[in-house]
């Protein structure tokens, strides 16, 4: 038996990359997880069957977020293979490749779409469903608290946007033993990264170098700190920026 038998979590995102490797953890933990996914459906099929094959229960969910009425489509989706939920994380989220100078509107309001309006509403809606002592997550970035990639300024901002959601939201559910936190991650081997990080031996050795530990992220570091949180043992962490960088801001 896990520490989290009995549970149901919805992880966005939770296809490929962070949200792949936190539900992955979930479900080892005895979660029966819902693995939303954008439009790769083939990767969150993936998540379930790596899920099952290792004793765990879960389903796939594709909704875009960042578009009109995402988060009450997702959830009615939702409601269609689970009664009620414990464990909410958002984490899908999106990046930019243009610096201050490049972006323009469109890219702006997409960025605060996807990675800060559509965790705000999945959390409303969530809260109708979710059961007490139940637990919130917001994966932010450690350029939230940093000016270490500044040319990440408008992604940074959504992140920033996020961690102050975490705060407060933290003080209105609280009363319900629900918890809400951030956790942010340093540079992670995921697809997001890819183009860079995989370019050159001196550009993985650069992101490596970052880490006080000297090493670029694994999903698998952030998803243990996420089970954490998640945990029965994580209830008196709340309206808390976890930092899960490596050390990066050391
Ligand atoms: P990936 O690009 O590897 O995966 C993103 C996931 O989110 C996929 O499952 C994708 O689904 C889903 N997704 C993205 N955009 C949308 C959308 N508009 N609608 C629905 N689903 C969407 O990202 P990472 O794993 O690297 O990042 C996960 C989170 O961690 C993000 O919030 C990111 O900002 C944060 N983070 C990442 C860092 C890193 O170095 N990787 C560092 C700090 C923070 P699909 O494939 O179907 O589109």
């Amino acid at each position: 038996m896990g520490t989290l038998t009995g549970r149901t979590a919805l992880v966005t995102g939770g296809s490929r990359g962070i949200g792949r490797g936190i539900a992955e953890r979930l479900g080892r933990d005895g979660a029966r997880v819902a693995v939303h996914y954008g439009s790769n459906e083939a990767a969150a099929k993936e998540t379930v069957t790596a899920i099952e094959a290792a004793g765990g229960s879960a389903f796939a969910l594709g909704q875009e977020l960042g578009v009109p009425g995402d988060a009450q489509a997702l959830w009615a989706a939702f409601d269609r293979h689970a009664d009620g939920v414990d464990i909410l994380v958002n984490n899908a989220g999106i990046g930019t490749a243009r610096a201050f100078g490049e972006i323009d509107e469109d890219e702006y309001e997409r960025l605060f779409a996807v990675n800060a309006k559509a965790p705000f509403f999945l959390a409303r809606l969530g809260l109708e469903r979710m059961r007490d002592g139940g637990r919130i997550v917001n994966i932010s970035s450690g350029v939230s608290k940093a000016a270490v990639l500044p040319d990440l300024i408008a992604y940074a901002m959504t992140k920033g946007a996020l961690d102050v959601f975490t705060r407060n939201l933290s003080k209105i559910v609280g009363s319900r033993g629900i918890t809400v936190n951030s956790v942010a991650p340093g540079i992670v081997d995921t697809d997001v990264n890819a183009d860079w990080l995989r370019a050159s031996e001196e550009a993985w050795a650069g992101a490596a170098a970052m880490s006080a530990l000297g090493r670029v992220g694994d999903p698998a570091d952030i998803a243990d700190v996420v089970a954490f949180l998640a945990s029965a043992d994580g209830r008196w962490v709340t309206g808390q920026w976890v930092d899960a960088t490596g050390g990066s801001l050391a």
